[in-house]
């Protein structure tokens, strides 16, 4: 049987905006693991009528109910109480909790004085199991009632987390029909709507594997999500969908379950035993930042210069005055030349370059969004011309990605204009 799970986020902090409800994603990630599915997120603040009223919505149309927050011990955590009145039980003292309430305070918190509230957190409805909390002081817990599972957990992620690993897996193993698997293929060079449009029939006409389009900065992702009663099985749904996925957008996809386009530059670089180095202008060192983000950047990124003036763009990376003068620094030319100054200046076997114009205001008489990404090796060099919009802070990642994408195409032996 196909279980369906709904969250119940309880929290006043949440529906302010103070906190993002990460404990859902954890969840949620969980979850999907076991193949269970969670049609429903919840959230609702410490009010008492209204979270009664999530849950009594909850009930009806989920098996399994999980809430997060609301467990401790002052005024407005109310979580038990709610669930309880819910599913007509009583609070009552559990012993063994308040003395592990106790012994935690005693190991880890010996210069806080325990005040009798945080025994409140030792009631709890008549007849769950308790799910103990070594990582803080409020008990979780579960039962079985009105055909519905409750979980009830601790907000704070940490301990929400650990709760999640050590108890609730465990316990929903026993209920799961199956495992749910995903791949995640990675594309650039391709607008959003632009992939949806072209899938659109096929997503609608699947249901297992599934197929939904995703944009992240600048990047498009593709997952397919397949359902099955074992890994290997699940797997094996994935691989014709991969293969169809592949034939039909081509070289646009750099890569399957991989976080990012530097990663993969930083891969087939250190593959091909070759460094990078950045010439950047408009993009003010986002590329050089981007490639030290990664750990062991060090053995295939030298380094880069940010050149933001036509100065140094002249007498650092050594582009010609001409060039400048003939043809502005938002130029093929221009770009050409940082891409070569860059491997000669920080002695990289590729260089890439990025000037444009990012905005808000139009430069040299040329449009906002403009942008001439190169890449040198040896003697060669190549120059892209790409628009990105408008927005100031797009076009600088977008340039970056460009560039990096460059260098992927450089090195798969794709062309690379
Ligand atoms: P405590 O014993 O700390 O009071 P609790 O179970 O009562 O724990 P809350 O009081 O609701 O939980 O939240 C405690 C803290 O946990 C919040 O201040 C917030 O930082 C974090 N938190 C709560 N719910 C979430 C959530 N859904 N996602 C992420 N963080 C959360
Ligand atoms: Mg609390």
């Amino acid at each position: 049987m196909s279980h369906t799970a709904e969250l119940i986020a309880v929290g006043t902090e949440l529906l302010l905006g103070n906190i993002c409800n990460t404990d859902a994603q954890m969840i949620s990630q969980a979850l999907s693991q076991l193949g269970i599915n969670v049609f429903y997120h919840t959230v609702v603040g410490d009010n008492p009528e209204r979270a009664k009223a999530a849950v009594e919505i909850a009930k009806k149309r989920a098996d399994i109910i999980i809430t997060t927050g609301g467990l401790g011990p002052t005024c407005d955590d109310l979580t038990k109480q709610v669930l309880a009145e819910s599913f007509g039980k009583q609070l009552v003292f559990h012993e063994e909790s308040a003395q592990r309430i106790r012994s935690y305070f005693e190991t880890y918190l010996p210069h806080r004085t325990m005040t009798e509230n945080n025994l409140q957190q030792a009631m709890l409805p008549e007849g769950c199991t308790v799910l103990d909390n070594d990582w803080g002081t409020a008990p979780g817990c579960t039962f079985v009632s009105d055909g519905v599972r409750v979980i009830m957990l601790p907000g704070p992620p940490r301990e929400c987390r650990a709760m999640v690993e050590h108890r609730v897996i465990p316990l929903l193993k026993s209920l799961s029909d199956g495992v749910i698997c995903s791949r995640t293929l990675k594309l650039f060079g391709i607008g959003e709507s632009n992939m949806e449009s072209q899938l659109h029939e096929q997503m609608l006409a699947m249901q297992n594997p599934t197929l939904a389009p995703y944009a992240k900065e600048g990047e498009c992702e593709l997952r397919i999500t397949a359902k099955a009663s074992t890994e290997e099985e699940a797997q094996s749904m994935l691989d014709p969908v991969e293969q169809q996925l592949r034939q039909q957008f081509g070289d646009l996809i750099y890569g399957v379950d991989i976080p990012n386009l530097e990663t993969c530059v930083s891969q087939l670089l250190r593959e091909q035993g070759l460094t990078l180095g950045t010439a950047e202008s408009c993009t003010g060192g986002l590329a050089a930042k981007r490639m030290t983000d990664l750990p062991g950047a060090s053995q295939v990124f030298k380094g880069g210069v940010v050149c933001y003036t036509n100065e140094v763009k002249h007498s650092v990376l050594g582009v010609r005055q001409e060039t400048l003068d003939q043809y502005g620094a938002v130029s093929r030319e221009t770009a050409a030349e940082l891409a070569r100054g860059a491997c000669r200046v920080l002695g990289s076997d590729v260089g890439i370059s990025m000037t444009g114009v990012a905005g808000p205001d139009p430069d040299e008489g040329k449009p906002v969004g403009l942008v001439y990404c190169g890449i040198a090796r040896g003697d060669q060099v190549w120059v892209k011309e790409t628009r990105l919009g408008q927005a100031r802070d797009r076009i600088r990642n977008s340039a970056v990605l460009t560039a990096f994408d460059l260098v992927r195409r450089l090195l798969t032996g794709l062309p690379v204009e």
